[in-house]
């Protein structure tokens, strides 16, 4: 039987996550727009190859390669009825990069519709749609969820209703994606750091935080303040930056930020009261190995 406890083990100190997925893919020659998901049922050991990185590069838990593994964002690749084989055979592999040693978070990303009275999507086909999501990756075998990049608060809402009515009492956390702009920290739905932390926290999200967004590693380190004054100490903070701001060339978004220079960020982050730290687009394992070399005895 497994010793893993996910949330003793993060009361322990330094928690390093991993970094980019999709990029990773693509530099494995995956074309840019498939399917990243179906590929843990068509192309497993090209994920598991991806995810063996970051276990190498001193992740402690890596994340199910099922970011788009709702039926809605996979219906957009017309394999919206395949939800729940696809998170379970993410679970799965993610499982084998992972061994008994470290944690697998199962992946759980917006729908990329927008909930009624703003779109079409109904609440409870949203809720039954990440539950749905949720009993794949429970299937096959995650230790905790992490549902991340929301940007509204009523799709934020549902799925963490959804992860704690089928997660089975797996350890739940979540993030929104904020920019800076003139009126603060805001997810591009307009929702603030306060809204954020205490809709998550009344809703029993074990472990609150912020990940992607369009910010400079300075103003991540000043998010990851805002994080943990508005936590108060209720529940821990956790932190996937990306790699800086991204620049547009050629209509790519490119992310410059080196290893060196994210983990010196993460360094502050953490000097910030923020213990659980990994990286959103533009990470590599490089950054990983950076940050997991800098910030673990
Ligand atoms: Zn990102």
């Amino acid at each position: 039987m497994t010793e893993r406890n996910l949330k003793a083990r993060i009361q322990k100190g330094v928690f390093v996550l991993d970094g980019a997925m999709g990029t990773q893919l693509i530099a494995r020659g995956v074309e840019p727009g498939r399917c990243n998901d179906w590929l843990n049922v068509e192309l497993p050991n090209m994920v598991l190859d991806v995810h063996k990185a970051y276990v190498d590069a001193g992740s402690d838990a890596i994340i199910t390669n099922t970011f788009g593994a709702n039926r809605y964002a996979l219906g957009r690749h017309a394999c919206g009825d395949k939800a729940f084989e696809i998170n379970k055979a993410g679970a799965q592999v993610a499982r084998k990069a992972a061994g008994q040693g470290r944690y697998v978070l199962g992946d759980v990303g917006p729908t990329g519709d927008f909930l009624e009275p703003l779109g079409m999507l109904k609440r409870d086909q949203v809720r039954e749609a990440f539950a749905e999501q949720v009993k794949g990756l429970r299937e096959g075998g995650v230790d905790g969820l992490i549902i991340e990049t929301m940007t509204a608060i009523e799709e934020l809402e549902v799925a963490i209703e959804a992860a704690k009515s089928a997660g089975g009492g797996l350890p739940v956390l979540a993030s929104m994606s904020f920019d800076k702009g003139g009126a603060g920290f805001r997810t591009m739905m307009g929702v603030d750091v306060a809204t954020a932390i205490s809709r998550m926290i009344a809703l029993g999200v074990d472990i609150v935080g912020f990940n992607c967004g369009t910010c400079t590693l300075d103003e991540y380190v000043e998010l990851a303040k805002a994080y943990v004054a508005a936590a108060q100490g209720k529940v821990p903070v956790f932190a996937e930056p990306n790699a800086g701001k991204p620049e547009l060339l050629d209509g790519q978004a490119v992310y410059k930020v080196t290893p060196e220079e994210f983990a010196a960020a993460c360094g502050k982050i953490r000097d910030a009261g923020v213990h659980i730290l990994g990286g959103c687009c533009g990470s590599t394992p490089g950054h990983i190995r950076a940050v997991s070399r800098s910030l673990k005895p």
